[in-house]
């Protein structure tokens, strides 16, 4: 068994509110949302963060990004605008290191740091 939360949520081990999926993504709610429209999405196979994403699997990338647009549609924020935002690393506040994309809207955001 994995030891890693987002594998875990991927393998549908430890439950989550899913939003969508796709082959290689998998959307779903933040369980301390930010922001009415908080979902986090994230690659099926694990990498810590985006950046290793991209070496290892640069497409699927193209893929989260893609996702995202589509949850930002289902979410009702595509229109008036929403965030999509990395951590990568400790003093960017990333907290589960498997990479993940988080959608944010719904609200006007402030400033990001
Ligand atoms: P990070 O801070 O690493 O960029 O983002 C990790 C996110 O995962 C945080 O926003 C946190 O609230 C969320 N999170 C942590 N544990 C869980 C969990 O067990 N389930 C869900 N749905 N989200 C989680």
């Amino acid at each position: 068994m994995s030891d890693c939360l987002f594998c875990r949520i991927v393998a549908r081990e430890i439950p989550a509110t899913v939003v969508h999926e796709t082959d290689t993504t998998l959307a779903f709610r933040d369980i301390s949302p930010q922001a009415p429209t908080h979902v986090v999405l994230v690659p099926k196979t694990h990498a810590p963060d985006a950046v290793a994403l991209a070496a290892a699997a640069p497409g699927v990338l193209d893929d989260l990004f893609l996702a995202a647009g589509e949850v930002a549609k289902a979410e009702g924020v595509a229109d008036s605008g929403y965030r999509l935002l990395f951590n990568t690393g400790q003093d960017a506040g990333q907290t589960v290191f498997h990479a993940h994309l988080h959608v944010l809207g719904g609200r006007r955001l402030g400033p990001l740091a």
